[in-house]
């Protein structure tokens, strides 16, 4: 946007082509304006001059100012240090060296007044101060004051370039000097009025060299409002894009397959919940714009039904429609469920996945160009180019943390005038992330379970209580229940996970032993016939145990299990165990969850397992879980932004998240496509904050 911002870092003086080098590698900073993002972590207070006479133990980091002496050597090798005197005119303190010695040797001058600074540390019985940073007083006033000063990070090669954190400040003192009146404002001139912003400029000088505590509040205040309206304004405009540049289908009608559907095939009442996302959904569907929608709800709450209902409605309007889910076992069993549901309304229905056989396959193919074949439910396989639609007027994508944008955009393409898109997510994102996450679809939330469910009871075991939960799935299996014991495989290709999971196996049909008793195993390496037929056996109550691993994660659904044994469950995330969880309490018996850790818990996973135990709501659930691993971890934030956040915290700055977006929403209202002059700078700077991607999603993401 801007030449002194994109100016390549090597011309700044201090760096050079080599330095340079390692700049890009280690910090991804190549121009002037990557530098100048490259934020302090903290800021010393360097106000205040200290006495050789006021140190005591509670020193932590001082400043004192004076005149060196006194340079003395001692040692040899590895354990060769030196010492000097710093006198101020109170006193003397002793300065060491075990490391750089040859450089503080150079820059010590007998007779020049430095600015000494550093921890001073008791030992022998005198005070001392190991590695100060030193500088002239000369070097310290270059025009801008350093009263806090930056404390920048750091890691071991940049550090042997010479880029610790004097070094960092040393470059950036002189970028934030030559960088006066070359920064142009990103913000139209109301937004900066209205808000008592400070420019941009001044943000990005004072954030790294703050005159007052004050003004680096400002600072900090402007950038992060910045931030968060950055990533709205970029979601929402796209948003727009899609909505005013591309024309929608047109769903008019709610026909036959719909009302029959409704009428005679329904085997519950929906829950409010149901309706009302329904209802949403209807109402995007008939509006004539392209439809992209975050279907939000819990684990259990109902969500295959209304992606059916949508279907229908797709069907009822001469279009076809696909249902995608992450795994194969889902897939077929959405397949399974859709297929028993809409038995006799004559809709053609067809699963596709990896491992649909090639006669079949070919079946599909024809069938789907001719339009007879209505509804496709399958896996990643329905992604690709081969699989070619009629006339696809909606695309359902379950789960989708487990699909990316790009994911998204690909399914765009399979029509002319491009699909309705229902995202479904059982994944139960803070609404403060959902806003930044998925800040250009819709969002609708079933926030119900269907009636008669009873809380699921969480309980932590540890290792040595195996006896007594053995004891306690019998228990259920006397009671015609079923049980799922699931082990960690992070990695399916982590050969102790898959041991541990043969072992859990083996101890379990041990102590359940045939005939009386049928265990089934589940993992990612086998089969997927294999994995289907072992589903199926469970879902048919044939066993009564499932060992699995987290393939049964998401979706499975067999509402006659009520017990869910986690093993090592210190080893999952949040999200995951709240997930593995909701594969029991599906129906209306009292459900169990048993987490079995080791003895011993880091923190982190203590307060794991404690919020499960405690919880079982799933948006509860969600906001520990930002807390926990913060919120660029989560899945998905990657194109979102989020990961783009350098100030901004989500969690603590959602108060300021909302503000920006709602100035967003106005300032989109009034000029939807940022055509007006004044926010020609809004536009050039979205695209300069793009300027490391080497594709750009443009609309479509
Ligand atoms: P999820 O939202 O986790 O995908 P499912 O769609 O798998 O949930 O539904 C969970 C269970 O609840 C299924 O067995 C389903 O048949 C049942 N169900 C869905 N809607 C209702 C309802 N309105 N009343 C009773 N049971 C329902
Ligand atoms: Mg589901």
């Amino acid at each position: 946007m801007n030449d002194f911002l994109n100016t390549s870092i090597e011309y700044l003086k201090g760096v050079g082509p080599k330095r340079a080098d390692v700049l890009k590698k280690e910090l991804n900073v190549h121009t002037f304006g990557d530098l100048l993002e490259c934020y302090p972590f903290r800021y010393i207070d360097r106000s205040k001059f200290y006495k050789t006479t006021e140190i005591n133990s509670d020193s932590a980091y001082v400043q004192l100012k004076g005149k060196i002496s006194n340079l003395q050597f001692a040692g040899e090798g590895r354990s060769k240090r030196m010492t000097a005197i710093l006198k101020d005119d109170q006193g003397e303190l002793e300065l060491v060296w075990f490391q750089g010695i040859k450089w503080a040797k150079e820059k010590i001058v007998p007779g020049v007044e430095y600015v000494v600074f550093g921890k001073p540390s008791y030992f022998n019985g005198q005070y001392n101060m190991a590695h100060p940073e030193l500088e002239t007083t000369s070097e310290i006033s270059t025009g801008i004051a350093e009263t806090l000063q930056p404390q920048y990070n750091s890691s071991e090669t940049l550090k042997t370039k010479g880029f610790n954190s004097a070094g960092f400040r040393k470059i950036m003192r002189t970028l934030a000097l030559m960088a006066q009146s070359c920064i142009p404002e990103n913000l139209p001139p109301d937004l900066v009025q209205r808000f008592k912003l400070i420019s941009h400029e001044a943000a990005l000088i004072n954030i790294h060299f703050p005159l007052s505590p004050e003004i680096l509040s400002k600072a900090q205040a402007r950038l992060r409002f910045e931030e968060l309206f950055f990533v709205q304004l970029r979601l929402l405009r796209q948003k727009n894009i899609r909505t005013r540049q591309i024309k929608g289908m047109e769903f008019k009608t709610v026909g036959n397959y719909f009302n029959r559907f409704y009428h005679e095939k329904l085997p519950f009442e929906l829950t409010g919940a149901q309706k009302k996302v329904i209802k949403e959904i209807r109402f995007d569907l008939g509006s004539g714009k392209q439809m992209n929608r975050l279907l939000q709800g819990d684990v259990g709450s109902g969500k295959t039904l209304v992606a059916l209902m949508c279907m229908l409605i797709a069907l009822d309007n001469g279009y076809q429609a696909c249902l995608m889910a992450p795994t194969e076992i889902l897939a077929s069993q959405h397949f399974k469920s859709i297929t028993r549901m809409i038995e006799g309304l004559d809709i053609e229905v067809e699963l596709l996945t990896g491992s649909t056989r090639v006669v079949k396959r070919r079946k599909i193919d024809t069938a789907l160009r001719e339009g007879s074949l209505k509804i496709l439910i399958g896996t990643h396989a329905l992604f690709e180019d081969t699989v070619v639609f009629n006339n696809l007027g909606l695309v359902i994508i379950d789960e989708q943390h487990r699909f990316g944008v790009a994911q998204r955009a690909r399914m765009w393409a399979k029509n002319i005038t491009p699909p309705h898109i229902l995202v479904m997510t059982a994944t139960p994102i803070p609404r403060t992330l959902a806003m930044t996450l998925y800040g250009d679809l819709d969002l609708s939330v079933i926030d119900e379970l269907p009636p008669g469910r009873k809380p699921i009871q969480t309980y932590h075991i540890t290792d040595s209580k195996r006896l007594r939960l053995f004891g306690f799935m019998k228990e259920q299996i006397t009671m015609g229940r079923q049980v799922y014991v699931v082990y960690p495989l992070i990695q399916e290709s982590e050969k102790s996970d898959l041991v541990d999971l043969m072992n859990g196996y083996e101890a379990i049909s041990k102590a359940f032993p045939l005939p009386k008793y049928a265990v089934s195993m589940l993992h990612g390496k086998m089969k997927p016939a294999d994995k289907d037929f072992e589903m199926h056996r469970f879902a048919k109550g044939e066993t009564n145990i499932m060992v699995a691993t987290t393939v049964i994660e998401v979706g499975v659904d067999v509402p006659n299990a009520t017990m869910m044994v986690i093993e090592n469950a210190e080893r999952f995330g949040l999200s995951q165990l709240h997930q593995l969880r909701g594969r029991v309490g599906r129906g209306a018996d009292q459900s169990h969850c048993v987490l079995v850790t080791g003895p011993k818990l880091s923190s982190d996973g203590k307060k794991r397992i404690e919020t499960m135990v405690r919880s079982n709501d799933g948006f509860e659930i969600a906001e520990a879980d930002l807390r926990l691993r913060g919120a660029g971890d989560m899945q998905g934030t990657r194109q979102s932004g989020i990961a783009d956040l350098r100030l901004a915290d989500i969690i603590r700055d959602e108060h300021l998240l909302k503000v920006a977006r709602s100035i967003v929403m106005e300032l989109l209202d009034d000029d939807p496509m940022l055509e007006k002059p004044e926010h020609k700078r809004l536009t050039n700077y979205l695209r300069y904050q793009r300027r490391h991607e080497p594709l750009n999603w443009g609309m479509i993401s």
